[in-house]
């Protein structure tokens, strides 16, 4: 195909991200740069902040908003948590608890990790016993993704909450929610979460370019002792009513229109409604998978129907199948976008996403694409998938 002649119709992007921008998003973005002084700037600013804490579910967390995608957030929370030398305990999850980890690293720190079993959430057990091992009370933070897109494993933050306190350990709860907020219900001060951080290109069906942070007052007062040298990510700097501050210079304007608008969608549909529509498309993918798994090359990655995010699911595939080629058929042929594998998975998962602007038939098309490049493909799947997921579909 010449890539840069035109497909018609739509194109399926069904990787966990970046996800398909609503045409409501993609319209706020097109208006025109503003003055900095421009009143309308600091009301779009407001609400996204507004609009976040909503979504978190805190009352008093300070929010904050840069140009940056989630390693960007990720940066934000190492350099202002983390002095060089401090420690943070990082509970497996697969790829992205990794990635998280080695950053945290290359800036200095120490990192505990507990181990991941694959197919499996955070061990709390695990975590609470490294806590417990940490007589001196040196880790500075706990460090936990709450939905690991490479494993499409979704994990209980109550219960690592519940293993901070049965130790009675000071370390901060940290969440990167970036897979997981605007898809499962998420509650920063009830769950007794001290920072979160997330990016705009997932559930939160903006392009990429946003990352956030959300510190609750505990965070802010180890922001404040923190001697880390800092100045593009300090929390402190952007404590200020002045845009051009909060935003250590110029903010993306663009971007912020679009999540101003993202977040309305998601207020408009009702957060409950958009947690059950997720739950709905989750459960349309899982039925199809759970036939096509038997004739035996495909599989669950996750073990426990349980943990399985309702953002993204990671299949395996048989000895001697190419993920990777099934994709380019699945994209190439038939205008269905599906994620491979990551880090430890890659060449033995294929991903389908189904969060963010979705909806049935976009999840059928999906699957019926993907069943499609199988066929090319010659992978043994068993028949009647599709008619499971619109089974799933009529009863709601
Ligand atoms: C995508 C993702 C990231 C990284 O975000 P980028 O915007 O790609 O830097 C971090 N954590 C999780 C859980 C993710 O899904």
């Amino acid at each position: 195909m010449n890539p840069s002649s035109r497909i018609p119709g739509h194109l399926f992007l069904h990787a966990p991200g970046p996800t398909h921008v609503p045409d409501e998003v993609v319209h706020a973005m097109s208006r025109q740069p503003m003055d900095m002084a421009d009143r309308r700037l600091d009301l779009t600013i407001a609400a996204c902040e507004k609009g976040l804490r909503r979504l978190l579910h805190t009352e008093a967390a300070d929010i904050f908003l840069y140009a940056a995608n989630g390693h960007g957030a990720w940066e934000a929370v190492i350099v202002n948590l983390v002095e060089p030398g401090q420690s943070v305990l990082v509970p497996g999850t697969g790829h992205f608890s990794e990635a998280w980890a080695l950053q945290t690293q290359a800036m200095g720190g120490q990192v505990v990790r507990t181990p991941w079993t694959e197919g499996l959430p955070i061990d709390a057990d695990a975590v609470q016993a490294a806590l417990r091992a940490d007589t001196d009370r040196s880790i500075v933070a706990v460090f936990a993704v709450h939905t690991d897109t490479a494993s499409g494993i979704t994990s209980d933050i109550a219960a690592l909450r519940t293993a901070i306190d049965a130790v009675g350990h000071p370390a901060l709860l940290v969440v990167d929610v970036v897979a997981s907020l605007g898809v499962t219900p998420f509650a920063m001060d009830a769950l007794g979460v001290n920072v979160v951080l997330g990016a705009s290109q997932k559930g939160l069906m903006c392009p990429p370019g946003l990352g956030f942070a959300a510190a609750d007052r505990r965070a802010m007062a180890v922001c404040e002792r923190n001697s880390s040298p800092r100045f593009y990510w300090d929390w402190r700097m952007r404590l200020s009513d002045l845009s051009y501050r909060k935003f250590c210079g110029t903010p993306p304007q663009t971007l912020l229109m679009g999540l101003e608008a993202a977040l309305g969608l998601i207020f408009q549909e009702g957060v409950e409604q958009v947690v059950r529509r997720h739950r709905l498309m989750a459960s349309m993918v899982h039925a199809a998978i759970a036939r096509w798994s038997e004739a035996g090359a495909l599989d669950f990655f996750g073990t426990q129907a349980g943990s399985r995010s309702d953002s993204v699911t990671a299949i395996t595939v048989a000895a001697g199948i190419d993920p990777e080629a099934l994709r380019t058929v699945a994209r190439e042929r038939f205008q269905v976008a599906i994620a491979g594998g990551l880090g430890p998975l890659s060449g033995r998962v294929f991903r389908i996403g189904h969060l963010g602007d979705i909806n049935a038939p976009m999840i059928l098309g999906c699957l019926a694409g993907v069943e499609a490049a199988m066929r090319v493909q010659n992978i043994p799947f068993g028949a009647g998938a599709i008619q499971d997921a619109v089974a799933c579909l009529a009863r709601g």
